[in-house]
């Protein structure tokens, strides 16, 4: 019983104007991710917890910018922060070294235990592709692997399969490398290593068999930010890289400050030997970034680059330089708002308080759910939680694709017409600004949202 709200005439300027942005853009949409049918709600204001659209609705936002926003909507202290460092300082960006890059660099080693050092770049998928490439520099091997159902940005050698075609994905043991686009090369496909997650046995074979041309694994430590890998089989995949020489890469572009203000790494207790980052790191302004032990991080450095580069013949064990820059890295607008957004994070015991409010309304979810006789997870930690219906246990994608999704689309929708805000079937990320009585009003909606779709 899907009823898409946005065809009443209550979303009717979106409409307008998503036709009118589908002649200029493709889809009407910046981004894939943005579309949902019958056409997405084109956002006016943000406030806080709130948005409002084109067509005066408001909303409490779980989206938050696919999470990336911590403190909510124009928060005052990163807004103080951002216009400081543009008009203070006179400039937008100075092209050069700054304070605020030693600030945050700081920051994260002080944070993160398997960052010794950092590198700045200005999105998720740009910190992802760096790593991947320092580990095949650093290890001189060509294959990478990553997890069946693992997302790490929309380029070439990580888009494979996040969510493959039924019948094309092959056995659960041994996942199928399925691209997610068409345009991407074979090469991608022949070098690329796909690994089941959560089942330690089937991994261990895998990486046995092809660790002599594996240079990194590829992860996200909790699977979309709410699927955690288990302690157990996260410390056997640690001990077992380490073993076989292959790199770690924890990518915590979604858990980073999400689960702990040292991510999934200081929630597992594991250090990984490079990290990414993104999202909440840039309080709401583009970022990436990439950290890691320091023996491989310095393979970045120009200086390291010139020795290489001199080391001539008579030194083949010398390693070719390695290229990373960007013209807007270490973005000082975008470095100031991160740098408040964790600030805001640390001080007066907040980051405890969105995990409390989280947890609670999670709790509340789930027995309503129940007694309505669905049943139903609420699954994830820290800040982020994914609705869930099903009895038995999530541990990957395959387990994801044979949940209740028609039923959750069904709820996601009647909750967009009673002014809950997240994409349909996305996760619910909290934030400073979602308060108690934000949470009581989402409870009273869900109710609302499972009455409809029951009757
Ligand atoms: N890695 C993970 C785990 C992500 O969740 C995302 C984005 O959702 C990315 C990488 C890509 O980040 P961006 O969208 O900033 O390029």
């Amino acid at each position: 019983k899907t009823k898409a709200p946005s065809t009443t005439d209550k979303m009717a300027v979106s409409r307008q104007l998503h036709e009118e942005a589908s002649s200029v853009i493709p889809g009407g949409v910046t981004a894939n991710i943005k579309y949902f049918a019958p056409h997405p709600i084109v956002m006016e204001e943000g406030h806080g917890s709130k948005l409002i659209d084109v067509d005066g609705n408001e909303y409490i936002d779980y989206l938050m910018c696919y999470g990336a926003l911590m403190s909510g909507h124009g928060h005052p202290s990163v807004y103080a922060a951002v216009t400081d460092q543009m008009y203070s300082k006179g400039t937008t960006i100075f092209g050069t070294p700054h304070r605020l890059e030693t600030d945050m660099a700081k920051k994260l080693v002080s944070l993160y235990p398997g960052i010794d050092q950092v590198r700045f770049c200005n999105s998720g998928m740009e910190a992802t592709l760096l790593a991947t490439r320092l580990a095949a520099a650093y290890t001189g091997k060509k294959k990478l692997a990553k997890f069946e159902g693992h997302y790490h940005g929309g380029y070439d050698q990580v888009l494979m399969s996040v969510n493959p075609e039924e019948g094309k994905s092959g056995q659960s043991s041994e996942p199928a490398v399925v691209p997610e686009s068409s345009g991407i090369s074979d090469y991608y496909v022949n070098n690329t290593i796909m690994l089941p997650f959560n089942d330690y046995q089937a991994t261990e074979k895998i990486l046995r068999r092809h660790a002599h041309e594996i240079s990194a694994i590829i992860m996200e430590p909790v699977q979309s930010g709410f699927i955690p890998g288990k302690q157990d089989f996260m410390e056997k995949l640690r001990a077992l890289t380490l073993e076989l020489g292959i790199l770690l890469i924890f990518d915590e572009v979604k858990t980073g400050f999400r689960l702990a203000l040292g991510g999934a790494q200081e929630m597992y207790g594991i250090k990984p030997d490079l990290t990414t980052l993104g999202k909440v790191l840039g309080g709401g302004f583009p970022i990436g970034a990439l950290g890691g032990k320091r023996e491989i991080m310095e393979l970045c450095s120009p200086s390291s680059s010139r020795d290489i580069l001199t080391a001539g013949d008579d030194n083949p064990g010398a390693r070719q330089a390695f290229f990373h820059s960007g013209t807007y890295n270490g973005h000082p607008t975008t470095l100031a708002a991160g740098l408040a957004t964790i600030q805001l994070l640390e001080e007066d015991n907040n980051l405890r308080k969105i995990f409390d409010r989280t947890e609670h309304l999670k709790g509340e979810l789930e027995k309503m759910y129940y007694s309505a006789g669905i049943p139903m997870q609420a699954m994830g930690e820290g800040s982020i939680f994914n609705i869930v219906i099903t009895d038995k246990a999530v541990n990957n994608l395959r387990d994801m694709n044979g949940t209740n999704t028609s039923l959750r689309k069904a709820v996601d929708y009647e909750l967009l017409d009673l002014g809950i805000y997240s994409k349909p079937l996305n996760r619910y990320s909290m934030s400073t600004e979602h308060s108690e009585g934000d949470v009581e009003k989402t409870l009273q909606a869900h109710h609302e949202a499972i009455r409809r779709v029951k009757s």
